[in-house]
């Protein structure tokens, strides 16, 4: 899975859309499908998760900025005026213990950035070295990193990290990761491998509980059964499956088809392409993840060679972090450690650099797409290599300034030039990458026809020498400072563990031998920069760096990646051809001996684990668990007739509001509009103000601000919840700056830039099409709710299958019917902006709550009063049939369902537990273990009353709905022992109290207040959860029956399959091109 999914974060789930806005190049791939965009049912009582994270927000504001990996990659942490360096009071190891333990320390710090006592320590007897963290954040996190540089494409370390979680010596059961999913409090849990190194990160805010999580990864990395059992590697990897001899044989193996779906994004060929291209004589010459062609190569012998070589504690290393006794850490891990000799595996894995080239390089790659005669479906991205060794901090920061300034908002000159250029229709390549040895910028544009392929690339050149000869002008420089600082400060996380994102950065420098103290520190080098820009003027700091990095600089690569019609039909056969072939070479007693080792490993699939070994594994117990819901300070308060809620937290001084307006009145034919209408409002500039003088401002004087819709059902009324929100942030001192922009913002802005909006349209266009390719689920799941309620329609219109048509068509007539668009701009502007209906919350500590409330009703009183409108009746569906959604791809998305609160179900929590363990029993062994899909889930929205089962990454499609149409059966047949059924509640906890940052804690009370669940109800709920029994689960039989016979199914699939499916059961689907 994509580096970019790793992120999960707040409610509105936008960290992780930006990420693949942003298109960064994606580095690692990980283990669960917990790290698929909601596939991990999190069923807060609060929030309407699948329906706000089908949004990204439309704004291209700076307030997501920290997941520009090369400032996260320097961005720890959080404080505004550094504490004194001293350690205040957490517990020290004693060297006598450590050395007691078998550690020597090698050196200690006080960080004040992260206010934490950091202290390095090295195994004696292995040479492993661990990090041990101590702070104040209760929200832990233990990891452990191997060096893993692969010589092949064939995918080992990432089928590995997939196989050391499938059962290790003291945890003798198929998936030990699947039962910490089912039943810890983890507030993260998920493995990555990178092209150099493999991570297993866990974290949780119970110590009891981290340290459960801490055994059964140090267990599972060490002492693997994977290495002894082939077929855990047939599973995870790769395997011929044949369930007939008479049948043709396939391939299967969860990691294969993750790959194949890796390999159906035309972004990431091109990131992949690019990658090899650059370091052709290095590891990273070759896909750590594995390339679909070449994975079947493998075999058991070099995957079993490669655990005993790199999973060794002389080739790892450790981190600890958070509030825990670091005594403790040090004890747990010389369990595992001293069982172990040092080796040589260090000096095998250390990564060699690439040498510099000496002249350009040019590559031409291919996709496949589908037919159609849009000519623009080029890609062309340049790509440097920018030094032939690690850079140090201070060259890092000033480059990732750089890079900021270049890009990081829609005012950054390199960003806005090629967009204006028009010669695409939107940015490839993240700018500068910095997660590898060697530092790379990557920039280009995809949507390109095949002349205009030349002009990009002189673009580009001019634009980078235009830049070094003129500099950037001040106020830019100044935004992008204080973005930068902003979010340093801030260290605004998200739903990611502080800990871990520190983690990630130090392991950034430390995996190459280098000082893992030093990414932790930011203050210094800011400081540095900030006076060498104000001493020496911004031109003499970054003109150099331009000419040196990209101008000067012979190690370019140009990746062309060309449009191929045939490509997927022309893999798909060879692929055939070489089954064909290794079918024909076999013997009547081979073929029957296949067939017997098909049987019986999905017989050893679908066998549950027997209850001694699941026993095995550590948990809480319902004692542990704090009977009452995590509860946020509220209070309603009335401002000149606007309701105004607020939350007294303690958040570093950072105030965050939202300003939330009702579209209760908006005209439904105008919905469609309304992400763009959302984009232009921070993208098209005032009376006043350019649009890059108004971004400018914005960077200036806040943390940055967005704007998006959210629709959600609510539960027992007809009409859906839709609301417009603005989300702002600030430090206190700029306040009433924040309140002054939002204003101008939302009155002063004019709809009057044909050619910006036009970008905005095929920006969107192509966004959408990505995520058809990469989130076909989540499209899958938009088309399934537009056919169950009024919420699911509306929320397709402005970013389902439905959304893209309108783009298509709105394309077209930007040139013809400008006028007559930018009137029904206005008109959303005048029905949506309105005292009436408004809602503001605003999430503080106490006296900045305080300071708010004059700022707040200046505001109000500028707000439009508006006679009462008739409100819209939104009583629309899309017709109830099953759809398939055709586009090129090698594997697909399934889903299905039904409002089961039609058919007579009333929500009990008891259906959280019961969700969750669906997806994590009978649907995980099912549709990922036996069916060879990455990820399969159900979901239930207990506001709508939708219960949804979808596929991720699936090489299969009818044989997907008959698991889900026998989910019915598998609660019938369910027997559940009082320890398993324990571990589901409690995992459902978990999940319920996810931690939460102050401003989400702020967010979630505010949807709570929006969708009128109570304190009460959450209580109700909670104990529902904790009293769920066996017949619970048999009560729920009637609601899966009724999916099973009601539902609806959409399927975002290959054309082959959806014709073999429409053959196989005629007239099944409507079938839907989309690409
Ligand atoms: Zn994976």
């Amino acid at each position: 899975m994509e580096r970019a999914a790793l992120v999960r974060c707040l409610p509105c789930s936008s960290v992780l859309c930006r990420r693949y806005l942003h298109l960064r190049r994606s580095y690692a791939y990980s283990y669960g499908c917990s790290s698929i965009p909601f596939s991990r049912p999190s069923p807060s009582l609060s929030l309407p998760r699948r329906r706000s994270s089908r949004f990204l927000p439309s704004s291209s504001s700076p307030l997501y900025f920290r997941n520009r990996r090369h400032f996260s990659s320097l961005s720890p942490r959080a404080v505004l005026s550094p504490s004194p360096s001293s350690s205040p009071g957490f517990i020290e190891v004693k060297d006598e213990v450590a050395h007691q333990l078998g550690f020597q320390k090698l050196s200690e710090e006080f960080v004040p950035e992260c206010k934490s006592k950091a202290v390095l320590f090295r195994h004696i007897k292995t040479g492993a070295q661990v990090m041990s963290v101590s702070n104040d954040d209760e929200n832990k996190v233990f990891g452990i990193v191997f060096r893993t540089p692969p010589k092949d494409s064939t995918g080992i370390p990432h089928i590995l990290e997939h196989s050391v979680l499938c059962g290790s010596r003291k945890y003798p059961l198929k998936e030990p990761f699947v039962e910490l999913l089912k039943g810890s409090l983890h507030t993260f849990l998920n493995a990555f491998t990178y092209p150099d190194r493999t991570c297993y990160p866990v974290a949780s805010t119970n110590t009891k509980d981290f340290y459960n999580l801490v055994d059964v990864y140090l267990d599972a990395v060490f002492f693997p059964r994977c290495v002894e059992d082939f077929q855990i590697f047939q599973q995870e990897g790769w395997h011929f499956e044949l369930n007939d001899p008479s049948e043709e044989i396939t391939y299967k193996g969860v990691v294969f088809n993750e790959m194949k779906g890796v390999y159906s994004q035309p972004d990431n060929i091109l990131g992949r392409a690019a990658q090899q291209a650059l370091f052709p004589d290095t590891t990273y010459g070759v896909d750590s993840g594995g390339d679909p062609r070449v994975i079947p190569n493998l075999t058991f012998e070099e995957f079993k060679e490669f655990h005993r070589k790199y999973y060794h504690p002389s080739n790892s290393r450790i981190w600890f972090y958070g509030d825990d006794d670091p005594n403790e850490r040090l004890r747990i891990l010389s369990e595992y450690l001293d069982l172990f000799d040092s080796s040589v595996a260090p000096d095998e894995s250390r990564v060699e650099p690439q040498t510099l080239f000496s002249k350009p390089v040019r590559i031409v790659e291919t996709y496949s797409a589908g037919e159609g005669g849009d000519l623009k479906k080029h890609m062309v991205c340049l790509n440097w290599l920018l030094s032939d060794k690690p850079l140090d901090l201070e060259t890092e920061l000033t480059l990732g300034f750089l890079n900021h300034l270049l890009l990081g908002s829609p005012a950054s000159p390199l960003r806005k030039i090629l967009l204006e250029s028009r010669l695409g229709d939107a940015i490839v390549g993240g700018g500068v990458e910095d997660e590898l040895l060697q530092p790379q910028f990557s920039i280009g544009m995809k949507g390109v026809s095949a002349d205009d392929i030349h002009k990009v690339e002189e673009l580009v050149t001019s634009t980078f020498k235009k830049l070094a000869e003129e500099g950037f002008d001040t106020d830019a420089i100044e935004a992008s400072m204080n973005t930068i600082e902003f979010s340093l400060r801030e260290n605004n996380t998200g739903s990611f563990p502080r800990g871990l994102s520190l983690m990630l950065q130090s392991i950034g420098k430390w995996i190459y031998d280098l000082n893992p103290f030093e990414p932790l520190k930011y203050e210094k080098p800011l400081q540095d920069l900030k006076s060498r820009i104000a001493k020496e003027g911004s031109k003499s700091v970054f003109s150099p760096l331009i000419e040196k990095f990209i101008l000067n600089n012979p190690h370019q690569v140009t990746v062309e990646m060309q449009p191929d019609p045939e490509k997927a039909a022309r893999e798909e056969a060879t692929e055939k051809q070489i089954l064909q072939k290794v079918k024909a070479n076999m013997t009547t007693e081979d073929l029957a001996e296949l067939t017997r080792a098909t049987h019986e490993l999905r017989l050893k699939q679908e066998t549950p684990d027997p209850p001694e070994a699941l026993k095995s594994v550590p948990s809480l117990s319902l004692q542990d668990i704090p009977k009452e819901p995590i509860r946020v300070p509220t209070e309603v308060g009335d401002i000149n007739g606007v309701k105004v809620l607020q939350h007294d937290l303690f958040t570093n001084d950072v105030l965050y509001t939202e300003i939330v307006f009702n579209m209760n009145s908006l005209k439904q034919e105008l919905l469609p509009l309304v992400p763009l209408f959302c984009q232009s409002l921070l993208e098209m500039g005032t009376k006043d103000l350019t649009f890059v003088q108004l971004n400018q401002l914005i960077g200036r004087k806040t943390g940055g601000i967005s704007v998006y819709p959210f629709t959600s059902s609510v539960r027992g009324k007809e009409d859906p919840c839709s609301h417009m929100v603005v989300r702002g942030k600030a430090m206190a001192g700029h306040i009433e700056d924040l309140y002054d922009l939002v204003n101008s913002v939302l009155q002063d802005v004019q709809f009057t830039d044909q050619q910006r909006f036009k970008q905005f349209v095929s920006q969107s266009r192509a966004r959408m099409e990505n995520r058809l390719r990469g989130s076909g689920h989540g499209i899958a799941a938009a088309r399934m709710d537009a056919k169950l309620n009024a919420a699911g329609w509306m929320s397709e219109k402005m970013g389902g299958l439905s959304y893209l048509e309108f783009l298509r068509t709105l394309e077209e007539r930007v040139d013809q019917d400008w006028a007559d668009i930018s009137s029904s701009l206005e008109e959303i502007r005048k029905s949506v902006f309105s005292k009436q209906g408004c809602l503001i919350n605003v999430t503080a500590d106490r006296k900045n709550l305080a300071n708010t409330e004059k700022v707040v009703s200046k505001f109000v009183d500028m707000l439009p009063t508006s006679s009462p409108i008739a409100t819209t009746a939104w009583n629309v569906r899309l017709p109830l049939t099953n759809e398939a959604i055709v586009i090129p791809t090698q594997v697909n998305y399934v889903g299905k369902a039904a409002n089961i609160y039609d058919t007579g179900y009333q929500l009990n929590g008891s259906a959280y537990v019961i969700s969750k363990y669906i997806s994590n029993t009978w649907l995980w062994d099912r549709v990922r273990v036996s069916g060879g899909a990455y990820g399969g889930f159900c979901d239930f929205d207990t506001h709508s009353g939708v219960f949804s089962f979808l596929s991720y990454r699936d090489p299969n499609l009818l044989k997907t709905l008959d698991v889900y149409d026998g989910t019915g059966d598998f609660l019938r047949e369910l027997q559940i022992d009082d320890d398993t059924l324990t571990k589901a509640i409690i995992g459902t906890i978990g999940d319920v109290d996810a931690y939460q940052l102050p401003d989400a804690k702020g967010y979630s009370s505010m949807l709570r207040y929006l969708l009128g669940i109570t304190e009460e109800e959450r209580q109700r709920r909670r104990e529902e959860i904790l009293s769920t029994s066996l017949k619970d689960f048999k009560h729920f039989m009637d609601a899966m029956e009724a999916v099973k016979d009601k539902g609806a199914v959409v399927a975002v699939a290959s054309p082959e399959d959806v014709d073999a499916a429409n053959k196989d059961r005629p007239d099944f689907f409507q079938v839907k091109k989309a690409l």
